[in-house]
């Protein structure tokens, strides 16, 4: 493939499994050094490391255990990052985590970590990234948010809260640094299959007393005309397109990959 990010540094934030992986992988296979980030057991995270380094043409890609919902290991995990990296020319906000119920059923601590993990890290990590952008004159800040950052569904009052604070986010700072080559782009996908999104299937079939398949078709993608899922490497392609050249006039976008559900 095109090595369209050779010389390029990424730091992928919740990187150790589903699309944050997809991105680091395709980044790494495009030619970037990447750092990788997120939780999991020892031998997923050796295994991400080592399936990622082996595309940078090393044993092990460099990685952060920095948990995202204290804003101390955030400006941590920006600085380990320079450190191992050199720079961080390329950051991928994309650590998220999800849990859904009626908002007067919501417990306060679950609200608070998904604000913290799925909005606030964002805020500090792109804080601690962009003075490093700004010197070396050259940027990509990709904020991986969701449909529910544009629209939203009953029971999720704090993710679909989270993912339009990072749609401002997002426009706010692409328009900061706007006369600059550094760009801030929201990727908005709708269901994407991740083991997470999978793991929700037999569940949604018990409860309907249907078929895995009626229950991905007509409940889990009930919004998403395409009736199918959107899968990894698609939105991996639209974060490379982001950060390959011919790029530099899409900021402040947040862009739709959705199988059409916000056409509908
Ligand atoms: P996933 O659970 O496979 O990956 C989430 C990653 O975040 C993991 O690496 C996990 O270890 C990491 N993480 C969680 N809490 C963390 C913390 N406190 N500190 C550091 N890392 C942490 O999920 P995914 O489906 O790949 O989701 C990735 C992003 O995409 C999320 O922001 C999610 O909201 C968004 N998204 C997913 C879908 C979908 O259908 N899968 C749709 C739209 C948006």
């Amino acid at each position: 493939m095109d090595k369209t990010l050779t010389g390029r540094t990424a730091l992928v934030t919740g990187s150790t499994s589903g699309i944050g992986l997809g991105i680091a992988q395709l980044f790494a296979e495009a030619g970037a050094k990447v750092m990788l980030n997120g939780f999991g057991k020892p031998e997923e995270i050796a295994r991400a490391r080592a399936e990622v380094g082996a595309a940078m043409g090393v044993a092990e890609a460099p990685y952060s255990a920095a948990d995202l919902s204290k804003a101390d290991a955030v400006k941590q995990m920006i600085a380990e990052a320079e450190a191992a990296l050199g720079s961080v020319d390329i950051l991928v906000n994309n650590a998220g985590i999800q849990f859904v119920a009626p908002i007067d059923e919501f417990p306060d601590a679950r609200f608070e970590a998904i604000m913290a993990i799925n909005f606030a890290s964002n805020w500090y990590a792109i804080k601690a990234a962009l003075p490093g952008m700004k010197a070396r004159n050259w940027g990509r800040i990709i904020n991986v948010a969701s449909a529910h950052g544009l629209v939203a569904s009953p029971n999720k009052s704090a993710y679909v809260s989270a993912k339009h604070a990072v749609v401002g986010l997002t426009k706010t700072v692409a328009i900061e640094v706007a006369q600059t080559p550094i760009t801030c782009n929201a990727i908005c996908p709708g269901f994407v299959r991740t083991p997470l999104a999978e793991a929700q299937l037999p569940a949604l079939a018990k409860q309907y007393g249907v078929s895995e398949e009626v229950a991905l078709k007509q409940h889990l993608l009930e919004h998403q005309p395409s009736k199918r899922w959107i899968e990894v490497d698609e939105v991996a392609q639209m974060a490379l397109y982001l950060c390959g050249p011919g790029s530099g006039g899409v900021t402040g976008a947040a862009l739709s990959i959705d199988g059409g559900w916000l056409a509908n």
